[in-house]
């Protein structure tokens, strides 16, 4: 009989930070530059040049920190972690082992099935990311692009307290959220400015000690995330219950093909003789600092939830999508701001919004439209300006598209619903006149049938009209 296996997961995240300029010069950190554009003596590693800490990154750091629950430590220090590689040109990677900025924190999770738990934080620390290798195939020659080289990274570290993918994922999404909100990173598995190492191990189930581990690495997007963790658990329990034991080794996980593979054991581990890099102070963080950022901290989606519901009455569904994304948040905040109707603001956001997204690919954060222009067409809407088939098509091409001013827009096109109402009249009158039938019927208590007047009505005015009002109309009219 099989026994009772507990899986043990504890992940590595790498995030990088958004700062204008690396982490120790003035290189820019924009991502898409031609090869080696943004590289000087310092992140290419030149002899006699020297590292300068940018305070930001430190800021950024400190701010997930806080909202990670961490202690932040006073007197952090960079060390120099040594391996020999060609993206790495300083032949060492300036990192932090033994004073990293941030400690023993915490990231409450939910599940999907609703269970709670707080996922522990071991630390974070930072560091600066590595050059690229780019290997052509044709050649076989290989490239290097200094431009990644002195980005800054941060690496959260948990302790091993998860117990299954749909943790792992609900860790990931919080942390996710949380660093998009603090605007620290935007947090994109598939661009690698997210990067999960997943360390699994098995053991019995109420045992209290650690089976041994292997990380996965190559983790691009949540599904993939899953589908490993999901993979490593069959492939663990099989050893074990062949009686074998699991080697500690570092694993490629390849989504397309759906396993994975050794890439190297603890054997091959390298040595990396950290020590303290002797050419950067300590950071000494004080009171004062450690205030100023905890008063920039800005509010926090379980925050926004709760009072989206007690200031604006929305339903759980809108609440949870709209806090989804921090720019969606922002855009709902900003045109309730200026006068819209909440409900109607969430649904444009909604229902609009998420088609249209969905259509183009354009994910909530990278949306343009302002707040303003969007409470502007909610307004002509509601003064009967436009109808809601028109909107839509001014939301998609002025709002959408281009953020243009929705009123400039109709005006400019001429595409107001809005009726001259003695013209409007006079055609109610031909609709009547037109559909004797449906008139009797109308009179007969068939109010149904009152679609094909107001149908007749809106092809007469070429749909630039607004049914409601038509519909008060002929009710009108036949009430004579
Ligand atoms: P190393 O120094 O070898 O990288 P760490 O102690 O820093 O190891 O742990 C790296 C990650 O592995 C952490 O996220 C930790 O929670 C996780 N981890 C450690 N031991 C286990 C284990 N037995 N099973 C699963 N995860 C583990
Ligand atoms: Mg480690
Ligand atoms: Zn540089």
């Amino acid at each position: 009989m099989s026994k009772e296996y507990e899986v043990v997961i504890g992940l590595e995240v790498h995030v990088e930070l958004n700062t204008k300029t690396k982490i120790f010069c003035g290189c820019s950190t924009e991502f898409g530059g031609a090869p080696n554009t943004h590289v000087c003596p310092v992140c290419a590693g030149m002899p006699g040049s020297l590292p300068v800490l940018n305070r930001e990154v430190v800021n950024k750091a400190i701010s997930v920190g806080l909202a990670t629950n961490c202690d932040i430590t006073r007197n952090a220090k960079f060390d120099r972690k040594n391996y020999f590689y060609p993206d790495n040109p300083q032949n060492y990677q300036i990192s932090q082992l033994y004073y990293p900025i941030c400690r023993n924190g915490h990231v409450d999770i939910e599940t999907e099935d609703g269970t709670k738990k707080a996922v522990r934080i071991h630390e974070i620390h930072m560091e600066e990311d590595a050059g690229k290798l780019i290997h052509d195939p044709v050649t076989d020659d290989t490239y290097v692009d200094f431009n990644r080289s002195g980005v800054p990274l941060i690496e959260i570290v948990s302790e091993p307290d998860m117990r299954s993918a749909d943790e792992v994922v609900a860790y990931l999404e919080k942390l996710r959220e949380t660093i998009i909100y603090l605007g620290a990173s935007d947090c994109k598995l598939n661009e690698g400015s997210m990067r999960a190492d997943v360390n699994l191990s098995i053991r019995e189930k109420g045992s209290e000690e650690f089976g041994t581990r292997t990380e996965s690495k190559n983790l691009n997007s949540f599904r993939a995330i899953r589908r490993c963790i999901e993979n490593e658990i069959g492939r663990q329990i099989d050893i074990l219950e062949d009686g074998g034991q699991v080697v500690q080794e570092t694993r490629r996980w390849d989504d397309e093909k759906g396993y994975s593979y050794p890439m190297r054991s603890k054997e091959d581990a390298q040595d990396y003789r950290y020590f303290p890099d002797p050419d950067l102070v300590p950071i000494v963080v004080s009171d004062e600092w450690i205030e100023e950022i905890r008063n920039a901290q800005p509010e926090f989606r379980d925050a926004k939830k709760a009072r989206y519901k007690e200031e604006y009455d929305l339903p759980d569904y809108d609440i949870d999508q709209i806090t989804g994304s921090k720019k969606m948040s922002e855009i709902f905040e900003g045109a309730v701001a200026e006068g819209a109707d909440p409900k109607k603001a969430s649904n444009w956001l909604m229902v609009e919004t998420m088609r249209l997204m969905k259509e183009t690919g354009i994910d909530a954060e990278s949306l343009r439209f302002s707040p303003k222009n969007l409470a502007a067409l909610i307004k002509l809407v509601d003064s009967k300006e436009i109808n809601g088939g028109v909107a839509k098509e001014v939301f998609e091409k002025a709002v959408f598209s281009d953020d243009l001013d929705p009123v400039k827009y109709v005006a400019d096109n001429n595409m107001s619903t809005k009726a001259d109402s003695g013209q409007l009249l006079e055609v109610v009158k031909k609709a009547i006149e037109a559909n004797p039938k449906a008139v009797e019927d109308v009179r007969n208590g068939k109010q149904k049938a009152i679609g094909a007047i107001v149908g007749f009505v809106m092809k007469e005015m070429k749909g630039k009209c607004d049914p409601g009002e038509v519909n008060k109309l002929i009710a009108d009219e036949l009430s004579k």
